[in-house]
């Protein structure tokens, strides 16, 4: 199954990635996650990349294509997998059916998962990430769950650009929710209430 998760920054998307991918061993590719390595690891790209995510505005299409082609290319894709962060514009959609035609592949569907914007702005400044694996978690884990790494607050979890991420969300990618449901892809569940609930209300959604 290939799925393209549809959310606002906050919405839970990453969390209900990786619990997909650990019960359905779907691949979890997270434009996000590949862009803070390419940052980690002082690449050209991701030098570029970091000064547009800290102000919270996208990332230029090409760099983006650029990771996630190559990302696409890899083994444990083959069995399916989840996209979190892409498409996160028109363009980027239309990007995406034009790549996975290219090898064969396609899109099951595209689960939004809906939160209240008032909602999301409390989750973003209370959410940590782990430095070694990019689990995603809260303000009171001082290790990472997963794989016991240190977890830090994300520079554009940051107040200061909170807004901007919703705004861009709103302005840009909130549009493909039309896109996807012409294409009869949308499946829309209500992302509100604890993490374990939502995942419930995901698989139901996807029929899994
Ligand atoms: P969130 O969904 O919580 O904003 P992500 O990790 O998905 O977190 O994205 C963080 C930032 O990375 C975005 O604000 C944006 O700057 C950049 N980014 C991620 N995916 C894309 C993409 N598909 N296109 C452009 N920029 C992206």
């Amino acid at each position: 199954m290939n799925i393209v998760l549809l959310a606002a920054p906050g919405a839970g998307k990453g969390t209900q990635a990786q619990k997909l991918t650990a019960e359905f061993g779907l691949a979890h590719i997270s434009t996000g996650d590949l862009l803070r390595a390419a940052i980690a690891a002082g690449s050209s790209l991701g030098l570029e990349a970091k000064g547009y995510m800290d102000a919270g505005q996208l990332v230029p299409d090409d760099l983006v294509l650029s990771l996630l082609k190559e990302r696409l290319g890899s083994d444990d894709v083959q069995n399916g997998f989840i996209l979190d962060g892409y498409p996160r514009n028109t363009a980027q959609a239309v990007t995406l059916d034009a790549v996975l035609r290219d090898v064969d592949k396609n899109l099951d569907a595209a689960l939004l998962v809906a939160v209240d914007p008032a909602i999301i702005v409390d989750r973003l400044s209370r959410r940590r990430a782990c430095k070694e694996c990019g689990f995603t978690g809260i303000d009171t884990m001082r290790a990472c769950p997963r794989c016991g790494g240190e977890m830090y607050q994300r520079d554009d979890d940051k107040p200061d650009t909170i807004g901007a991420r919703l705004d861009t969300y709103a302005t840009k990618t909130a549009p493909l929710i039309e896109y996807f449901k012409g294409q009869d892809k949308l499946v829309e569940v209500d992302g509100q209430g604890d993490p374990d609930e939502v995942y419930v209300r995901v698989k139901e959604a996807l029929g899994l």
